[in-house]
């Protein structure tokens, strides 16, 4: 039977769900409180990296991130802050930054990017969709032999779980990447991995969903939910209730203060990523991470995109100048024939990933509230794993076994 489905925040996971609910024949709304142009499912890297196999919360995350912390420039900055949420965050995040939970994730991890670039794959077929989408690859440049020797190591565990993996010389990058230098003594590559640019895809959906009857609402802050005998009865928006049988929580980094009105206290920190575009022919023809420096470029359709840095600093859209030029001296450095313009430095923007402690999302119900479905969390790999999550949402919905396991995704699990 047909529902009436809410969802709110239209990124990247709200647009999927909205397309899978669809599909299906349900009458579904999307409530966002901008104006749905810009943020993190904009801005980011576009990859699709089944690549990305180990969680953000590993043994070398908390070596890396307590050596960075000190560092303004560094990859990973978290701010000191009286803060409990952050305080019990980085508790979680420091007990699951075990070995076993890194095992444990890497095929939870694979099965839903893999699973996600086949939908992307689908999607990018049917009439109305004509983003840029590219299956050149990732690699990961090392210039150190510390970097390149822990890079051989995902490699293996990479293709040990069924990923076409590979470790490459330095002679070999001028292969690759012929028409510019590359400065670093060997990488990795990901021959699974592909590349898109999310704008193009998000104004793709966007203008489907609308086509097809999903009612986009824009500037509209879900700001209260008033829930009795845990089912929601109504949301609250500028002094407006808004009603139906089901609702979805995409809301990103904004999540978990919505969360709290359920009685569910999500943990989720966002963590600011920054993201340059260069206009301009770089001769960059293939994805590339700079492993020590973690920026990520992308030579997406008539512009290059860099992209880095992991700032827990709390809800802020602020600029912070020494990370951006952290991006750009790093990519000179191997790329040694880059420039950067003062405008396209000045043109930076930044988006909040959703971070969990575990590194894995909220995909599924919550004990507190049976008419809701969590989708959020999903970090740095939010575009890689849309689509699936999009399709898991909409099986929820109906009652169906996921296509993926969310077994490890629910909202009320302990850490
Ligand atoms: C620099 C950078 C590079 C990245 N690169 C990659 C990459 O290459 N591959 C990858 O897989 N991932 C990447 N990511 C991560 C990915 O972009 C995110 O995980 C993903 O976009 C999150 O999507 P979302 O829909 O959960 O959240 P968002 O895109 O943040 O969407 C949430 C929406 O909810 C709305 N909202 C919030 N609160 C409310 C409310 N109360 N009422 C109404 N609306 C509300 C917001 O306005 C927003 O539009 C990157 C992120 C960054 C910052």
């Amino acid at each position: 039977m047909a529902k009436e489905v809410v969802i709110i925040g239209g990124g990247i996971i709200g647009l999927c769900s909205a397309y899978y609910m669809l599909e299906k024949g349900h009458k579904v709304t999307i409530l966002d409180k901008s104006d749905m142009t810009s943020g993190t499912s904009y801005i980011n890297s576009g990859y699709l990296s089944p690549s990305h196999l180990i969680p953000l919360s590993s043994p070398g995350a908390v070596k890396n991130g307590l050596k960075w912390m000190l560092n303004p420039s560094s990859p990973l900055y978290i701010k000191p802050r009286l803060n409990l949420d952050l305080y019990k965050w980085l508790f979680a995040f420091a007990k699951s930054s075990t070995t076993k939970h890194v095992n444990k994730s890497i095929p939870l991890i694979k099965e839903v990017t893999v699973f996600s670039q086949k939908l992307y794959d689908e999607i990018k077929q049917k009439d109305n969709f004509n983003f840029h989408y590219e299956k050149k690859g990732l690699l990961i440049l090392c210039k150190t032999q510390e970097y390149l020797d822990e890079e051989s190591k995902v490699v293996d565990i990479a293709k040990e779980n069924g990923l076409i993996a590979k470790m490459i010389t330095k002679e070999d990058l001028k292969i690759f990447e012929p028409n510019i230098e590359i400065d670093a003594i060997g990488a990795s590559y990901y021959n699974c991995d592909s590349h898109t640019t999310p704008y193009e895809f998000m104004c793709n959906m966007k203008n489907y969903l609308i086509k097809n009857g999903v009612k986009l609402i824009k500037n509209t802050e879900v700001t209260d939910v008033n829930i009795k005998d845990a089912i929601i009865k109504n949301l609250v928006s500028n002094d407006k209730k808004i009603y139906a049988d089901q609702f979805v929580l995409s809301a990103g980094s904004w999540s978990s203060l919505l969360s709290k009105r359920l009685g569910v206290k999500l943990l989720l920190q966002p963590g600011k990523g920054y993201s340059l575009n260069v206009n301009r022919t770089t001769n960059i023809s293939i994805p590339a991470i700079l492993a020590e420096a973690k920026v990520a470029i992308t030579p997406m359709n008539g512009f290059t995109r860099f992209a880095g840095t992991m700032e827990i600093s709390g809800i802020n859209h602020k600029i912070n100048k020494s990370r951006v030029r952290a991006i750009t001296q790093a990519s000179k450095k191997y790329y040694p024939q880059l420039d950067f313009t003062n405008d396209e430095i000045d043109n930076v923007k930044c988006g909040l990933r959703p971070v969990t402690p575990d590194g894995l999302p909220y995909i599924g119900r919550s004990s507190k509230c049976k008419n809701l479905i969590f989708a959020t969390g999903h970090a740095m790999m939010g575009w890689g794993m849309g689509t699936a999550t999009g399709l898991a949402v909409s099986e929820i919905l109906d009652n169906i076994n996921p296509s993926i396991n969310i077994e490890n995704y629910s909202p009320d699990r302990k850490f």
